[in-house]
């Protein structure tokens, strides 16, 4: 097809995320992609900003991940997981255990994230039915949260940012506390802190389990928070016989500094879901783990009721081991899920590689918080934000990017990056170019 040919049938009947048919904006037409670049089908090259939504860690075409999919290809792309089982798969399950903090050990594999997050779910309700309590079968959150687009992670979005006014009378009605207190540094707000738990002790009779995404607030608006907040939950979910999922489908992986946010903190959640990332963002690939405590109460009442066609797909648990692979052979000073002991020593880097491109968007961004219509400038490990004032003019900001040679994909009031760990110095400061160029377009 020509690029026109493309072009037309896209907009007259492909859907596209969050889009009306037809489309209101025509996409750009991407032809290929390697390292941190995309190029378009008229030849331009772009910088990646967006590592296609958290996922692409390791930039595009990498050589190590390439040949770990044409590998298992030459031996199986798929074969169904019931009743069968195969190396990718059992492998990916024992780095996982290894790498998530320590009691998560048991793994669901499953498609996407969303999927994940209904997995995380069902099973905290059938661990509660299992043990006798069918009555604890709500969830609750902070506000300000994203848990993915199918019906029982849009219940724990935000009731806003995740439209609830659409779907009054569909979604299962939860428990929302206010959001947490932004500043990943701020002081330990105590008035929060009372309300939280009050929250989740209030409603304890009722709450299967508390749902949040750790120390990154993703798609519901790009906050941080101070990760003591996670032990409250962590504490008073435990004193209540509720369960804790910790959703870290965006945050795992390296992205925040820590291979996982829970490890800012130090806590084990009952359930952590994990996706994008994963696989370097090759294939669509999730997973949700749990607790033997978690594994145990669902037994008891029977069998975990989830059985997806392409569940444990080799080809995506190749890559994600390979993708792993390279982020195994990093070693860090810093110690914690970095250090060489528990990662077996290698010559990569990622963390020094989150903690430069921090320092590089720190810099390149640091000075919008001056430029006007900028309400805020926020960076962590590899994810800078810029948010302003009123709502982003969505096709004026990313042609002002596209112009400066970077793709960007703004929301709400929010212009925002999380680019490949293998993006240099000089991508990172024209990422900061092209984002202060989208803040001045919209
Ligand atoms: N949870 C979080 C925190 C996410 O960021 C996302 C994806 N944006 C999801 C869940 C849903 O994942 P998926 O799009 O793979 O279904």
């Amino acid at each position: 097809m020509t690029p026109e040919e493309i072009a037309g049938y896209d907009g007259a009947h492909v859907w596209h995320p969050y889009a009306p048919m037809p489309a209101a904006m025509p996409p750009y037409i991407v032809e290929s992609a390697r390292g941190v670049r995309l190029r378009f089908a008229d030849g331009r090259e772009l910088v990646d900003a967006m590592s296609s939504w958290w996922a692409a860690i390791h930039g595009y075409r990498h050589p190590v991940l390439d040949a770990a999919v044409t590998d298992q290809l030459a031996r199986m792309s798929h074969v169904m997981f019931g009743g069968l089982t195969h190396e990718p798969a059992v492998t990916l399950a024992r780095t996982l255990v290894e790498l998530t903090p320590p009691g998560l050990e048991h793994v669901f594999l499953c498609d996407s994230g969303s999927v994940s997050v209904e997995v995380a779910i069902k099973m905290c309700l059938q661990y509660q039915r299992g043990r006798g309590r069918p009555a604890k079968r709500r969830l609750a959150t902070w506000r300000g949260g994203y848990h993915g687009d199918t019906f029982h992670p849009m219940s724990v979005c935000d009731p806003e940012g995740g439209m609830h006014h659409l779907w009054t009378g569909v979604l299962p009605r939860q428990i929302f506390a206010p959001p947490p207190p932004d500043g990943v540094d701020a002081p330990v707000d105590e008035a929060y802190v009372a309300a939280l738990t009050d929250a989740v002790a209030r409603h304890a009779d009722e709450l299967a389990a508390v749902i949040v995404e750790p120390v990154v607030q993703g798609a519901g608006g790009m906050r941080f928070h101070n990760p003591a907040y996670l032990r409250v939950l962590r504490e008073v979910t435990a004193a209540h016989d509720v369960l804790l999922i910790f959703d870290e489908i965006a945050t795992g992986f390296g992205r925040t500094g820590a291979l996982f946010a829970a490890d800012h903190a130090g806590v084990t959640p009952d359930v952590m879901c994990v996706g994008k990332a994963l696989t370097g963002g090759y294939l669509t690939l999730a997973a949700a783990l749990c607790t033997p405590a978690v594994a145990a109460g669902i037994s008891a009442g029977g069998v975990l009721a989830h059985g997806p066609t392409f569940m444990g797909n080799p080809l995506a648990c190749a890559v994600a081991n390979a993708s792993i692979g390279l982020l195994r052979a990093s070693t860090s000073p810093t110690g914690g899920w970095a250090s060489p002991a528990r990662h077996g020593g290698g010559t990569g880097d990622w963390a020094g590689a989150v903690t430069r491109i921090e320092a590089g968007l720190r810099a390149g961004l640091a000075p919008l918080a001056d430029a006007p219509g900028v309400s805020d400038v926020r960076v962590l490990g590899a994810i800078g934000v810029v948010q302003l004032d009123r709502e982003v003019d969505i096709p004026a900001a990313t042609a002002a990017a596209v112009a400066e040679g970077v793709w960007i994909r703004p929301f709400r009031d929010l212009i925002y990056t999380m680019p490949p760990y293998v993006a240099d110095d000089e991508d990172i400061a024209r990422i900061a170019r092209a984002i202060g160029a989208a803040a001045a377009a919209a």
